[in-house]
């Protein structure tokens, strides 16, 4: 029997992305031409108008740093003027720009590009890197979006997908993906929480594992909390000795910058060493021209006093994810442990005194997403009744944020709580508001807060035709379905006269047909 055309499995991250791929029924994590499992996340765009993705565009990032876009991630599907933008924009060295409908473009070399053609790059890079070492073509892919993506960076990440020819046959959470890769295939009957500590962000999963079943019970996270905090803070205690040393303040950016660069390097060499010196030459100059360099020393104990309220603030999030659940700690059999932040050991030393018992430690935090994602892939395609198939895992996830509309005033009225499981549907009935209204407009939101203004729109629905008649009379039933991969479909329909109207939410932060198209035509062009 022919065997089906592989799945690849890719954990697209901030930082960097991972591809995996299941053979004969062993997963593999797929190295480069140079034996290295992950890739940066990074694309840099050369003088001479060629394009380097990957490890080897890191190097570009310290030499011309405007011209070479990382953490795409952080923007993509988000609106322009959100706060993780602005924020974003303040700490990214290169260009931003507000495109169409509240999208963020990068501009780059006199040209923009929307983000799902940057993260494009990378997914294409990822599918050159399975190519050459499975010496087949790759079509089709499961890609890994964090839980608490919404709608639209769902879309964004599957369109990006599509740039780099790929079929995403599934978007999967990354921590559904980790449970995968831990559990799947070892007939596990536990209660796991994933504790995903990466660069930027932070996030906790709590699932049930019976056998294939894999149900996600709650989850909660933090987009401002990660590895980033720890580099800051020691990027200050290092500004802090400068001027002890110097008796100057350090102000200019670049200097600055390159601190931060040193913080994240102090850091990681602590994790694996009891003390770390580093010798920064040349940080700034004195009046007179003379140079000033800092040298600086930590031990393991010193990054620990010092940050050990950073892990804290993980535990917050923890508690209300247990609470959404209804669990205590004590209640979990394991802790998985995703993202490169959870190599400190601090973190893990927190983590097992947090759940009472050491975390799994034999799977490596920067690939058990991408283990997992390519576990689907492969379960995906099999045929389930062949002989020796591969039993299928169920997942069973929950949507991270409530979904409903505008009502009057700016108020938000709920129709899906958040941790509801997935796929779902829920329907509500609206009446006209005013005389002879003949249309109604309803404006999506995800989010928590009980005004529209702190949520996320995701686009809206217009519903036309309506009998005209007093206010109040004509009603439109609305149903919310979240399908599997967590995206959105919202429906209007008149319950008089039956007509309907749906919509994929497709506007806001979105992209129009148009667009898309001419994104596709320049992914191509860019590959002749
Ligand atoms: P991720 O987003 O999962 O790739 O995680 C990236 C974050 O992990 C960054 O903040 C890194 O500085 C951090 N990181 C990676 N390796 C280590 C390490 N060995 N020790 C401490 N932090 C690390």
């Amino acid at each position: 029997m022919q065997k089906p055309e592989p799945v690849i499995g890719i954990d697209l991250g901030t930082t960097n992305s991972v591809v995996a791929v299941v053979l004969d029924g062993e997963v593999h994590v797929i190295p480069d031409e140079d034996g290295h499992n992950t890739q940066c996340s990074m694309v840099a765009f050369l003088e001479d108008g060629s394009v380097v993705v990957g490890n080897s565009a890191k190097r570009e990032a310290i030499i011309d740093p405007r011209n070479t876009i990382y953490s795409a991630k952080r923007l993509i599907g988000r609106h322009f003027d959100s706060r993780e933008v602005q924020d974003a924009i303040g700490s990214l060295p290169y260009k931003v720009v507000k495109g169409r409908n509240q999208a963020p473009k990068i501009e780059v070399r006199g040209e923009r590009f929307g983000l799902p053609e940057i993260s494009g790059m990378v997914l294409r890079r990822m599918k050159d890197i399975a190519e050459r070492y499975l010496k087949q073509p790759v079509h089709k892919a499961v890609i890994t979006v964090p839980a608490n993506f919404d709608d639209t960076q769902r879309q964004m990440t599957k369109l990006a997908g599509e740039l780099a020819d790929l079929e995403v046959l599934r978007v999967i959470n990354e921590p559904t993906a980790a449970a995968l890769a831990y559990g799947y295939g070892r007939d596990v009957d536990a209660r796991l929480a994933v504790y995903d500590f990466g660069g930027g962000t932070f996030d906790i999963t709590l699932l049930s594992v019976r056998g294939t079943l894999f149900e996600v019970l709650s989850t909660a996270g933090d987009t401002f909390l990660g590895g980033d905090d720890f580099d800051d803070r020691l990027a200050r205690y290092m500004l802090l000795a400068f001027k002890q040393q110097h008796g100057i303040e350090l102000t200019d950016l670049t200097g600055v910058n390159r601190l931060k660069h040193v913080a994240e390097k102090l850091k990681r060499e602590l994790s694996r060493k009891e003390r770390a010196i580093v010798n920064v030459r040349e940080l700034a100059r004195t009046e007179t021209g003379g140079n000033l360099d800092l040298r600086f020393q930590l031990d393991r104990s010193g990054l620990e006093e010092r940050c050990q309220d950073i892990v804290q603030r993980s535990f917050l999030v923890c508690d209300e994810a247990l609470r959404e659940a209804k669990l205590a700690a004590a209640d979990l059999d394991g802790v998985v442990l995703v993202g490169g932040s959870t190599r400190i050991p601090l973190v893990r030393q927190m983590v097992g005194g947090y759940f009472d018992q050491p975390p799994f430690t034999d799977l490596n935090p920067d690939e058990v997403v991408a283990i997992g994602a390519a576990i689907q892939g492969a379960a995906l395609v099999s045929d389930p009744f062949a002989e020796g198939a591969p039993p299928q895992p169920l997942l069973l996830d929950v949507t991270p944020m409530s979904l409903g509309v505008q009502t009057v005033g700016g108020y938000y009225d709920v129709l899906i709580h958040r941790n509801t499981a997935v796929p779902c549907e829920q329907a509500r009935v609206f009446t006209t508001t005013s005389d002879n209204q003949t249309s109604v407009r309803l404006r999506i939101y995800q989010g928590e807060s009980r005004t529209v203004a702190d949520n996320t729109q995701l686009g809206e629905v217009e519903l036309f035709g309506l009998r005209p008649a007093p206010r109040g009379e004509v009603q439109v039933e609305v149903t919310f379905e979240i399908d599997t991969d967590g995206l959105v479909m919202v429906t209007a329909r008149d319950r008089e006269t039956g007509i309907e109207q749906a919509a994929r939410i497709d506007l806001a932060a979105g992209y129009t047909r148009d667009e898309v198209d001419r994104m596709m035509a320049r992914s191509h062009q860019d590959r002749s």
